[in-house]
């Protein structure tokens, strides 16, 4: 068993995600682990190509909630306010898609057709703005799955919004975005700002899911391929909207040319 430390970097490894501007007083611990950042945490054979199993447990204040890739299945008061979150065996997966996520959050569920539980998380602020992602989340893995006639073996994706962040990072059952990707601004009224703001979401969700299937699942042996899983990605990002919006499409297509 190891333990590992919350470091100073504001996006690699293991760090607290803060945006005074966006977000004031909000904090999410999260991390970051593509390329090499799992190895600030604990010990590993760090690379994509050597892929194992593992048992992560968290240590938090109660009134928070803690994710990690899989389900929790048992929590233990420690004492002084504090828990420890105990979480499944994960399936054997790359060390660069393990994550954990803790703060003060808010969420939102659903189930896709194949009864995936569906999460969408944000620092307390984004309350209320969660659905739409929802939707979108669980139509772009359905529409992945049917198309790809592959079911992902995970019980839950969680999708978790923190205050600042470069985009969405795809770990295998908790994806991480940017709060400003994944959830939709309420007063900007404007009617083709909010067009272009679901597609912009609907679009990161539908890239960081493909990812599951091209990156989780099946995976690059090195860096230097990595083409490969971002290649697949990026066309499904389009493909994936395009499956799960079929009347929509015409309009999106549209949208993009102006
Ligand atoms: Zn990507």
């Amino acid at each position: 068993m190891y333990s590992g430390a919350i470091g100073d970097d504001t996006e690699f490894g293991f760090f607290k995600s803060t945006d005074p501007k966006n977000a004031p007083g909000e904090a999410v611990y999260v991390t970051q682990f593509e390329t090499t950042g799992a190895r600030l945490l604990f010990p590993c054979f760090d690379e994509p190509d050597y892929k194992a199993t593992f048992e992560i447990m968290v240590y938090k204040p109660k009134s928070w909630v803690a994710l990690s890739n899989t389900m929790s299945v048992k929590t233990i008061d420690v004492g002084n306010g504090y828990e420890a979150v105990f979480f499944e065996k994960t399936e054997i997966m790359s060390t660069y898609l393990l994550a954990i996520g803790i703060g003060d959050l808010v969420g939102v569920q659903g189930f896709t057709s194949d009864g995936i539980l569906t999460r969408i998380w944000s620092y307390r602020s984004g309350k209320g703005q969660l659905e739409a992602a929802l939707k979108s989340a669980i139509r772009c893995t359905d529409a992945m799955t049917k198309y790809t006639n592959y079911q992902l073996p995970l019980k839950k994706i969680d999708h978790l919004a923190i205050p600042l962040f470069l985009g969405g990072m795809e770990n295998f059952g908790l994806i991480v975005y940017s709060g400003n990707f994944l959830l939709l601004n309420p007063n900007d009224t404007n009617t083709q700002n909010q067009l272009y703001s679901w597609m912009l979401m609907t679009s990161v969700i539908c890239h960081e899911l493909s990812h599951h299937w091209f990156g989780d699942v099946v995976t690059n042996k090195w860096w230097g391929d990595i083409f490969l899983h971002e290649g697949f990605a990026d066309f499904f990002e389009n493909k994936a909207m395009a499956l799960a919006y079929p009347k929509e499409k015409d309009l999106m297509v549209r949208l993009i040319k102006l």
